[in-house]
C-alpha cells in the first residue's frame, strides 16, 4: 500500500492512478488521515483491492502534499540509533532508546520551507514509522502489525536550543515550526521490508552528507515497538522518528550547519523523495 496526503485527503496510489479513499469507499473511510488511521486494520483490508504500482511514486503536484500523519497525538523521537553517529556525537551506544519528543506542532508536509532560527540548524535524515493499531506492551514479534507503513522524515535540530542547559534538553531545540517535516509517501511494511536493504541518504545542495543502510540501527523498529509500548500507549497515527545516521553537522570538524538559500533531499529507497528549501 501507498498512501499520500494530497490537499488534505488520504489519497491511495494505485496502479490506476490516485484513488480517494472517503469517495472511492462512498463515506465508509474518512477524508483526513489522522482519523483514518483510527480504522486502520479495516482499512487496510479494505485498500488491499487497489495494488499499488511497483515503482516509486512519481509525485506530481509537490505543493499539494501535507505530512503522512498531520496530527499525531504522539511523536517519539530516538537518539543516538546508529553506532557511527553515536561516535559523531562524542556519546556511548545506549545500552537503552534515548527518546525524547518533537512537540507535534513541529510537524509539516514533505516539501516545505525551512526557516532558519540560528546560526545552528543541523540535518537529521531518518526513517519514520507510522502507528496504525495502537497498544501497549506490544511484544517485538507482533510489533509490525501495529505500524500502518514508513516514510522520510527529517528531525531538524537547532543545535543552540538543543544544548542549552545544563543537563541539556533535546526536545525544545528539535520542535520549532517546520522542523518536523514527514513524508511524502506512507508505504506498508510488507513493500518496505521486502526490500533487501534500504538506503537512507540525506543532500545539501547535491552534496551527499548521510548515507548508511537502515540495518545499521542499534534498535531495529521491532525492537523500539516493543520498548516504548512497555511505557507509553501507542495511539493510532503516533510518530516514531527511529533516529539519523552519521554525517550530521555538528559533528564535523568544523561544525557546519545549514545556510539560507541551501536544498535539503532526503532519499530512502523506496519512500521516496523529500526536498526542503531553507529561508
Ligand atoms: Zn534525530
Amino acid at each position: 500500500m501507498k498512501l499520500i496526503n494530497r490537499n488534505g485527503r488520504a489519497t491511495l496510489f494505485s496502479k490506476r492512478g490516485e484513488i480517494d479513499v472517503a469517495e472511492s469507499s462512498n463515506g465508509r473511510f474518512p477524508a483526513e488521515l489522522d482519523s483514518l488511521y483510527f480504522s486502520w486494520s479495516e482499512f487496510a483490508e479494505w485498500a488491499k483491492a487497489f495494488d499499488a504500482p511497483n515503482r516509486e511514486v512519481d509525485l506530481v503536484d509537490r505543493r499539494d502534499l501535507g505530512a503522512v500523519s498531520p496530527a499525531p497525538s504522539q511523536v517519539l523521537a530516538v537518539g543516538l540509533n546508529y553506532v557511527d553517529h553515536a561516535a559523531e556525537s562524542g556519546f556511548q551506544v545506549p545500552e537503552y532508546p534515548i527518546v525524547f519528543t518533537k512537540f507535534a506542532s513541529s510537524i509539516v508536509g514533505p516539501f516545505s520551507e525551512l526557516t532558519l532560527t540560528s546560526g545552528t540548524v543541523d540535518w537529521e535524515v531518518e526513517l519514520v514509522a507510522i502507528v496504525g493499531v495502537g497498544g501497549r506492551n506490544i511484544s517485538a514479534e507482533d510489533a509490525w502489525q501495529h505500524i500502518a507503513g514508513l516514510a522520510i522524515g527529517q528531525d531538524y535540530s537547532d543545535r543552540d536550543a538543543q544544548f542549552r542547559g545544563q543537563p541539556a534538553q533535546f526536545s525544545l531545540g528539535k520542535s520549532f515550526a517546520g522542523f518536523g517535516p514527514i513524508g511524502p509517501v506512507l508505504v506498508s511494511p510488507e513493500e518496505f521490508l521486502a526490500q533487501s536493504d534500504p538506503v537512507i541518504e540525506c543532500l545539501i545542495d547535491g552534496e551527499r552528507v548521510q548515507s548508511a543502510t537502515v540495518s545499521d540501527m542499534v534498535f531495529p523498529i521491532p525492537d523500539l515497538v516493543e520498548k516504548l509500548s512497555a511505557i507509553v500507549e501507542l495511539r493510532p497515527g503516533d510518530v516514531i522518528f527511529t533516529g539519523t545516521p552519521p554525517g550530521v553537522g555538528f559533528g564535523q570538524t568544523p561544525p557546519r550547519y545549514l545556510r539560507q538559500g541551501q536544498v535539503v533531499t532526503s532519499r530512502i529507497s523506496g519512500l521516496g523523495v523529500m526536498e526542503q528549501r531553507c529561508v
